[in-house]
């Protein structure tokens, strides 16, 4: 069956001559693991940590627009996956949710979430649209429920550097993010940054760079297209998927097509640097990064090679000069995360 399932994913990979459609399948394929499966992960501490970085943005970003006097929050997450953030949404007590993904098996668990989270909870939860659409290529606004829906958020999570393929997928996900925006309402994400990527491939003997956790391998190096500048990321021994360098300046200066300003682009060190002298944000790290909160006895890594790890990282960091309580964070998983940097663009009115 094993056999029969993979020969199956192999054709499907021969068809897939388009990138999104690779990138759909790859994502389509990944299971959804439980806790405790999670919990052994080498990336655990990482996926907590990014977890938490997107909580202070989602947390702050709803919190201007109702400090702005609208009471009604309406959201757009584009890119949504298998609704990793919909818990987010939900603490920040929205009112509607449009989740859209190229990938619809992602979209399809997305929606069931959701329906979960609706049947077990006791809380009035935001209502929602779901929908399976590459965003490169369709516009979204053609199939909202209500033809004349405007949102105060865009968010696109670990997304926008899929669309650098061109300068015309790049605009078309772009367009999707801000044309239903309302006048000073967010365009907020995380992308890779492309000048550190591109720094740590010159200061490498060979085309790759990486440690046991990830991996970013580019064809050649030395110059680099605006756009369709390719590199493969592969997190985990996770097959690879292709991404593309997203020159930050010149997503700025396509912004400005849709009237959109940037205010705040900053990597996730100095994000979180900011962030943790916060004291609610802090405690929310502590809890969600926290050594105790790793499950040894039944986890495939003895508790001591956590302390290790525990201890690299903290040393690593302080070399780096990063005063960060960063939990469990081991240095190759703080490593992964430092490529990634976060940005918030405001729309004119
Ligand atoms: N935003 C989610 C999160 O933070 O957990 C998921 C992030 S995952 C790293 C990247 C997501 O981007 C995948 O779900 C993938 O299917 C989606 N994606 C990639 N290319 C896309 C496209 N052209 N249109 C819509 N979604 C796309």
């Amino acid at each position: 069956r094993k056999a029969m399932i993979r020969r199956h994913e192999e054709e499907e990979d021969k068809e897939a001559t388009d990138h999104g459609v690779k990138v759909a399948s790859h994502y389509n394929r990944l299971q959804e693991v439980g806790l405790a499966a999670r919990s052994q992960s080498r990336i655990f501490f990482m996926r907590n940590f990014n977890n938490w970085l997107k909580s202070v943005l989602i947390g702050e970003i709803v919190d201007q627009v109702r400090g702005a006097g609208h009471q009604q929050v309406s959201v757009l997450d584009l890119g949504c996956g298998k609704g990793g953030d919909l818990l987010k949404w939900r603490k920040g007590g929205i009112d509607h949710l449009v989740c859209a993904d190229i990938a619809a098996v992602s979209v399809e668990q997305c929606q069931n979430r959701y329906e979960d989270m609706k049947r077990k909870g006791h809380f009035k939860i935001f209502s929602a649209q779901f929908i399976a659409a590459d965003c490169t290529k369709e516009f979204l606004s053609e199939k909202f429920d209500d033809p004349e829906l405007t949102f105060d958020i865009c968010s696109c999570q670990f997304v926008y550097h899929y669309s650098f393929e061109s300068e015309q997928k790049a605009d078309v996900m772009l367009r999707n993010a801000c044309e239903r925006l309302k006048p000073g309402g967010y365009f907020i994400g995380t992308t890779p940054d492309a000048f550190e990527l591109v720094k740590r491939l010159e200061a490498s003997d060979s085309l790759s760079f990486g440690n046991e956790v990830f991996k970013v391998s580019f064809q050649s190096k030395g110059s680099y297209p605006l756009f369709g500048c390719q590199y493969h990321f592969s997190l985990e021994d996770v097959v690879d998927v292709p991404e593309f360098l997203v020159y930050f300046p010149l997503l700025e200066h396509m912004a400005k097509r849709y009237n959109m300003r940037l205010v705040m682009k900053k990597r996730f060190s100095e994000f979180a640097e900011e962030k943790v002298k916060n004291e609610h944000h802090r405690s929310l790290m502590m809890k969600m990064t926290a050594l105790e909160s790793f499950p040894c006895e039944d986890g495939a890594r003895q508790a001591t090679d956590d302390r290790t790890e525990y201890c690299h990282a903290k040393e690593h960091c302080s070399r780096a000069g990063v005063k960060l309580p960063l939990g469990t964070l081991s240095r190759s998983e703080w490593e992964a995360t430092s490529i990634y940097l976060v940005f918030v663009f405001q729309k004119m009115s």
